[in-house]
C-alpha cells in the first residue's frame, strides 16, 4: 500500500483513520483545494496573517524596542 501524498504540498497524508482532512495532509489544504474548486486562489485570512505575525521573533521589531521619543 502506497503512502498518498497531499495534492497541495506533496507531503505524505494520514491514514484517513486519523486525519479528518483526508486526502489532504492537513485541513489547511483542504481548504487551499476548496478555494481552487471554487475558482480563486487561496487566500491567506485576516486572523490568520496576525498568527503568522505573533510567529515572527522579538528581534524583528526592533523599532519597539528602542522607543527614543
Ligand atoms: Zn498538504
Amino acid at each position: 500500500m502506497t503512502t498518498p501524498t497531499c495534492a497541495i504540498c506533496q507531503k505524505p497524508v494520514p491514514p484517513r483513520t486519523e486525519n479528518s482532512a483526508f486526502p489532504f495532509c492537513s485541513k489547511r489544504c483542504r481548504a487551499v483545494d476548496l478555494g481552487r474548486w471554487l475558482g480563486e486562489e487561496y487566500r491567506v485570512p485576516d486572523r490568520q496573517a496576525d498568527e503568522r505575525e505573533d510567529e515572527l521573533p522579538a528581534d524583528s521589531h526592533p523599532e519597539r524596542q528602542r522607543g527614543d521619543a
